[in-house]
């Protein structure tokens, strides 16, 4: 099955070109380019019961015909079946045509309904003239392939059908037994239903993708990805990694200057960090923590071990905020163990970045924060041997190599620790990071008070505004965010700066300051320092203090447009609050009316303050390509396999890919080839 393509009839090299841009060259890749979905062609639906939207087969008797020739000519059918009339509109048609479909002819039609000025209509339909009732319907649902301009429905039909005929010896890569052990079919008998769906097959199974065929095929794709994630993994953790391995003494230190004890969960991770970095291969780990967990301080302990042992570390954040922040916290900790820390900005002065270049340079700075300014070529390091990078999924997959090659000497790459505060359900982490370990920071310190959410229509304004007042007038701090859908930050601060303006006025006496994107760094800092020490009272912000912002005394959140925002972020924005002992409350301001999924998410929000249920709910809401973040999509797409349709597999997907990597390692290869050709690329890169 190893032959090109153009052994097959009619395929030349034009359609041969086309096959091409599919990612088709064999007869094999024919075979697993996959339909996207089937059309149910098997029974005439009465033109009643038809919605905008259905693609559906309808009979009936042509009640009028004629050529509109107002505006664009066309050719309308008005065609009654009995239970109702639809009308059927061609815009390219011929002299032929326009004699033979005639009043009183009989048609039967294919096509997707939809809602006209006139009613219900086809446009351009597939049709047929019939001269009885008796003429057969398709037995098998119709299956849709992905395509290419100029590469016809038609044509992959009749070229997977030829592929079909000539399919033998097909090797089956997955190890014997795990298929009859979960129920599923051979892998020729899966491709020839899922193809050509015999007469007898499921229909609802087929059309919901839950088909033993289909989820066989779903399989055998998640354990390709696996495969292919875990080598990347394998190629980086083969590389030597500098052996960290210390008494904790810089560690022992902060502990002790802390106000508080860490919490078991972070003491847990932290010691899952120390396993890692004391091995001889780098560490490649996913913290998760919840907003509020307290993840920074288990970096920084991470980077008080790599200092510990005369290496240098780096935190790389997505954002000027976020890196502020952490630029902040790290010189409050690090400060006082005489530890100096450089600061990477792409909006810092010549001569500040010089000096920071300098001493990273000669070793002068033990550990580097920044923003993505880190990565750039002119930045290096005397020693790097830890990169920490939050937030993750915000940068592409080459940032984060970009960093970690800072750190490659003589072939040894740095140890690498990713923190994320977007809960990642565990059916979506096993899949789209299966390449890294993976910890859970699952408790937040204690005394926190869970915040009270509420949604209010923005018709009640006014009494959202005398909350304000209340919680100021308790000695209690508020953020105000403005959201848009735009992405302009000019229209956001423009909006920001308007909102800004209403509240100074509605609330006399309180003191209101402005924080948006498009202000200088400086101003930025000096309004977030100022906020934080209390002299501001409320904080009108765009969605930059999404992340990392912490002002424990602010217990009250007003997040405007709630309705717009994904479940993430609005978590995310939340957890701004609620980090103190005081009781919180967020308020959601939406603009009526709601659609289906904004009330689900306002009340998903209402409801719990989990991050991981919330993440739960978001993935069922959007799908696995919103959850991480639009960069990565490209990772999670799948020619069948869902994820959240299939994570029942997923166990026994992992299982199958660790005993081929035993049993059968030859066979992980042509596997990654057969499903990934091509994509891999897309992959995340350990
Ligand atoms: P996040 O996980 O959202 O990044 P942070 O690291 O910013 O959380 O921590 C949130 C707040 O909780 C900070 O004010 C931090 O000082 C505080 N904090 C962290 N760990 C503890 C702890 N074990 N006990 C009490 N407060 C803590
Ligand atoms: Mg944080």
């Amino acid at each position: 099955m190893t032959e090109p393509v153009t052994t097959l009839k009619g395929v030349g090299p034009k359609q041969a070109a086309r096959l091409e841009k599919l990612g088709i060259h064999t007869l094999t890749d024919l075979l697993f380019h996959l339909p996207l979905r089937y059309q149910d062609r098997t029974r005439v639906l009465p033109v009643a019961g038809l919605r905008p939207g259905d693609e559906a087969v309808v009979e009936g008797e042509i009640a009028l015909a004629e050529v509109q020739s107002r505006g664009r000519r066309m050719l309308i059918l008005r065609l009654a079946d009995g239970t109702g009339a639809l009308n059927l509109r061609f815009f390219h048609f011929s002299a032929a045509q326009q004699h033979n479909l005639v009043r009183g002819v009989r048609l039967r039609c294919f096509g997707e309904v939809r809602g006209g000025r006139q009613g219900l209509e086809m446009v351009h339909p597939e049709y047929r003239v019939i001269q009885d009732d008796s003429a057969p319907v398709e037995d098998c649902l119709t299956p849709v392939y992905p395509t290419t301009e100029g590469l016809h429905q038609i044509s992959l039909r009749r070229l997977t059908d030829e592929a079909l005929a000539r399919l033998e010896h097909l090797p089956d890569w997955l190890p014997p037994g795990v298929l009859d052990a979960a129920g599923l079919p051979d892998l020729e008998s899966a491709l020839r239903t899922v193809h050509r769906p015999p007469p007898d097959v499921s229909v609802a199974a087929l059309l919901a993708g839950r088909h033993p065929a289909q989820r066989r095929l779903a399989f055998e794709e998640l354990v390709a990805h696996h495969l292919s994630l875990y080598r990347l993994r394998t190629r980086t953790t083969a590389r030597p990694a500098p052996v960290i391995r210390v008494d904790g003494n810089l560690l022992g230190r902060l502990r002790r200057s802390l106000p508080f004890a860490l919490t078991g969960a972070q003491d847990r991770v932290i010691r899952e960090l120390e396993r890692d970095m004391a091995r001889p291969s780098p560490m490649l780990r996913l913290v998760q923590g919840d907003v509020g967990s307290g993840k920074t301080l288990v970096a920084v302990a991470a980077c008080l071990h790599a200092v510990e042992a005369g290496h240098q570390a780096a935190v790389m954040a997505p954002t000027e905020i976020l890196a502020e922040q952490h630029h902040h916290n790290f010189r409050a900790l690090l400060g006082p163990l005489d530890i100096p820390v450089a600061w990477f900005s792409g909006r810092q002065g010549v001569r500040a970045r010089r000096e920071a270049l300098a001493a990273l340079a000669d070793g002068t700075a033990r550990v580097a924060v920044g923003t993505h300014a880190l990565f750039q070529d002119e930045v290096s390091f005397e020693d790097l041997a830890l990169v920490i990078v939050d937030e993750q999924h915000r940068f592409g997959v080459h940032q984060r190599m970009a960093l970690r090659e800072k750190g490659a000497r003589d072939g040894r790459l740095p140890h690498q620790l990713i923190m994320t505060a977007t809960p990642i359900p565990r059916t979506l982490a096993m899949t789209a990071y299966a390449d890294l370990d993976y910890s859970v920071i699952d408790e937040l310190p204690p005394g926190r008070t869970p915040v009270k959410t509420v949604a209010v229509s923005d018709a009640r304004r006014v009494e959202v505004v005398e909350r304000i007042h209340h919680a100021i007038g308790q000695g209690r701090q508020a953020y105000w965010v403005c959201t848009l859908i735009e992405e302009s930050e000019a229209l956001q601060a423009q909006a920001a700066e308007d909102t800004h303006a209403l509240l100074r006025e509605a609330l006399t006496g309180v003191r209101v300051g402005l924080v948006h994107g498009r202000m200088k760094p400086r101003e930025k800092q000096a309004v977030m320092a100022a906020f934080k020490a209390g002299e501001l009272q409320l904080l009108v912000a765009t969605t930059v203090i999404e992340v990392g912002v912490d002002v424990p005394n602010a217990s009250l959140m007003i997040i405007e447009n709630a309705e717009r925002l994904g479940l993430a972020q609005l978590h995310q924005l939340r957890g701004r609050v609620g980090r103190g002992t005081a009781e919180s409350a967020c308020v959601l301001l939406y603009h009526p009316p709601l659609s289906d999924t904004a009330q689900r998410r306002l009340e998903a929000l209402r409801a719990t303050t989990d991050g991981f249920e919330i993440a739960r709910i978001d993935l069922e809401l959007r799908g696995p390509g919103e959850v991480l973040g639009t960069r990565q999509t490209g990772m999670m797409q799948f020619r069948i396999a869902e994820i959240v349709r299939d994570q029942d597999l997923l166990d026994t997907v992992k299982a199958a890919a660790t005993r081929l990597m035993r049993d059968h390692p030859d066979h992980v290869e042509p596997l990654i080839r057969r499903w990934l050709s091509g994509a891999e690329e897309y992959g995340r890169v350990g």
